[in-house]
């Protein structure tokens, strides 16, 4: 790919996933936590437009009755009733949601949720939820830790900004109400009342590419740093989706589990490594806010 080795390159795997979780130790160095992103679920919706946008439903099985919680099957199951027709796949924050020509379903992908093309005579394992199209195609929802859910949509989000649209964040960043917050701008940028679905991997990455620090307070940063921060964010987030498009090509239209993604972080999971940016001598540091773990520049981001 034409990237420095010193990149943190990480091949995602569901049990490397799993050890992260199960054992909080292995958080210290080896492990990256990786969930399904705003990227991946992007990359899902698009998929799932291109394959099945206006297709027709046969038939919905549903394999189980509960994923991280109960499924409203009775309400599900009308959205889902033979005959409807796909009419969008679509991004609203981190969840993915399906409107069919009968009302929208919302999906959270949770920790390892995914969606792929099945055989719906021979269920892959762990695939909860089949969607059999007229004509005999089917493709399926697929989630080995049952993280995820599937609940009937009635109302959009509530956010304010979506952070694929620079305009959408730059006004936000504007707002006077964004602006006299005495938070850190990690937090308010991991604020989902405020962001529709930006994670704490690409508000690190997007952070070190504007040169801020994670720890700095919302009101002490200028304008001129939020415009480039409402660029970046996009521009990091654009560049995971194309990883995870590319990835998609591949796997016929769609892809099995979050473990195909090839994330490359430049500051994330690299605590101790020389900064990446062209002239500066720092080295990345690790710091804990809120709980979670920040990665930045002490020298180039201030
Ligand atoms: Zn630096």
């Amino acid at each position: 790919m034409g990237l420095p080795s010193e990149f943190a390159c990480v091949t995602p795997n569901f049990w490397l996933t799993f050890a992260e979780h199960a054992l909080p130790y292995f958080r210290k160095k080896r492990y990256i936590r990786l969930m399904p992103e705003l990227p991946e679920v992007e990359s899902f919706a698009r998929a799932l437009n291109a394959s099945y946008r206006g297709r027709t439903l046969k038939r919905v099985l549903f394999r189980r009755r509960d994923l991280r919680t109960a499924l409203d099957i009775d309400t599900l199951g009308k959205i889902f009733a033979p005959g409807v027709r796909f009419v969008r796949f679509f991004r609203d924050g981190k969840q993915l949601v399906i409107r069919t020509s009968a009302g929208e379903a919302l999906i959270s992908l949770g920790m390892s949720g995914a969606f792929a093309p099945v055989d719906p005579k021979r269920p892959k394992p762990h695939e909860h939820i089949t969607f059999i199209l007229s004509g005999g195609e089917a493709f399926g929802f697929i989630d080995p830790r049952r993280f995820g859910h599937v609940r009937v949509r009635t109302a959009p989000l509530p956010h304010l900004a979506d952070p694929l649209s620079a305009r959408s964040l730059i006004r936000l960043f504007l707002s006077p109400e964004w602006r006299e917050s005495r938070r850190s701008v990690k937090a308010a940028l991991l604020d989902q009342h405020m962001i529709g679905g930006l994670g704490n991997i690409y508000v690190l990455e997007s952070l070190y590419g504007a040169k801020i620090r994670p720890t700095r307070r919302v009101s002490r940063i200028r304008k001129s740093e939020w415009g480039t921060l409402s660029r970046e964010i996009p521009m990091v987030l654009r560049r995971a989706i194309k990883a995870g498009g590319s990835t998609i090509a591949t796997y016929r239209g769609l892809h099995r589990e979050i473990g195909t993604f090839q994330l490359c972080h430049r500051v994330y999971g690299r605590a101790g490594k020389r900064c990446l940016r062209p002239g500066c001598s720092g080295v990345i540091k690790r710091i804990t806010q809120s709980g979670r773990g920040s990665f930045y520049c002490p020298k180039c981001q201030q």
